[in-house]
């Protein structure tokens, strides 16, 4: 695609100003929100829409899933039924995306639910993105702003280093908090857990006060597996790993001898927000292959070791 400059904006009202204008143009503004940085357009325009996919390399089967300011806006677009209402008050907003019926003629891009039925609704709690949100006064479609298969940005810098000049702008916010992408639950009719992310599980049954089913992220598995290998980092990944083989960097959880570590005290939401930058450092030392220690499979760990059971599996060919 043609090249175009991108701006890095800062986190103030004239940052938030200039991108809502771009995206009123058909521009693409990558912002950060608590979980990762998404790359967003304006939901509601066809070409907007189908510029994500192309600057991010990513399949049209892939749906996006649409940001708003507030529950009310969500509302307008999606179906509602108890379950999905109670989600909703709970957790938005944060770092929870819920998978709804379309309402009919909500004025959506059909290329933002890949011509599917449901759309996935998020209400991002970051400032910057709430700021933002606000003053477009629009749906906004974001995906995560990396290239497609490969590891989500949690800083502006990793956005300009995987898409610069495919995007107009990006603003600034720093480092995300909480840096795994959202928790998504299927409500068609559902619950089910669709993928983990930053709201953990426990968190979520506790408040149904039931077990999620379990379903499978994205829809139409036209090719099942096709996604499998996702969030990978340049070197190769062994999982599971107590210590470094020749040739190997090791990325530690808990106290021990490593190259980088997740969390020396073993804090599962500092190794979250962790998780992806230290992956991008140890590809920027050069790791040949990367092993990675055991994470504890509970609360943020279940999402923690979603990303890197994918970032370990076989890649396709390229
Ligand atoms: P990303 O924003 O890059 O984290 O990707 C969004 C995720 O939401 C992808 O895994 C999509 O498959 C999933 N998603 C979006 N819309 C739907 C939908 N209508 N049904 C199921 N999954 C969806
Ligand atoms: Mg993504």
């Amino acid at each position: 695609m043609p090249k175009t400059t991108t701006e890095v904006l800062p986190a103030n009202a004239g940052g938030i100003a200039r991108a809502a204008q771009l995206l009123r143009e058909g521009g693409l503004v990558a912002f950060p929100t608590e979980t990762v940085y998404g790359l967003g357009a304006d939901a509601r325009n066809g070409e907007a829409v189908a510029r994500i996919f192309e600057a991010k390399g990513r399949p049209r089967f892939n749906p996006l899933i649409v940001h708003l300011d507030d529950a009310a806006q969500a509302r307008k677009i999606a179906l509602f039924n108890d379950t999905a209402e109670r989600l909703a008050r709970a957790f938005w907003p944060g770092p929870l995306t819920l998978v709804l019926p379309l309402r009919p003629g909500a004025g959506l891009s059909a290329l933002v639910s890949a011509g599917l039925e449901t759309v996935a609704l998020r209400v991002p709690e970051h400032p910057l993105a709430q700021a933002l949100l606000k003053e477009f006064a629009g749906p906004v479609a974001a995906p995560s702003a990396n290239v497609s298969g490969r590891i989500s940005p949690t800083r502006a810098e990793h956005v300009l280093e995987g898409l610069g000049g495919r995007l107009e702008a990006v603003l600034d916010g720093g480092p995300c908090a909480v840096g795994l992408e959202s928790t998504i639950i299927g409500l068609a009719p559902g619950p089910v857990l669709l993928r983990p992310g930053g709201l953990p599980v426990e968190v979520i049954e506790d408040c149904l006060g039931m077990p999620l089913g379990r379903g499978k992220e994205g829809a139409k598995p036209s090719a099942p597996g096709q996604l499998a290998s996702h969030y990978a980092p340049q070197a190769a990944m062994r999982l599971n790993a107590e210590a470094a083989a020749p040739g190997e960097l090791l990325l530690g959880f808990g106290e021990m001898a490593c190259d980088l570590n997740l969390s020396p005290s073993g804090d599962l939401v500092e190794a979250a927000a962790n998780l992806f930058h230290h992956l991008r450092q140890l590809d920027a030392l050069g790791a040949g292959k990367i092993a990675v220690a055991p994470i504890p499979e509970r609360g943020l760990g279940r999402a923690i070791n979603d990303r890197l059971r994918r970032a370990a599996a076989p890649r396709p060919a390229s």
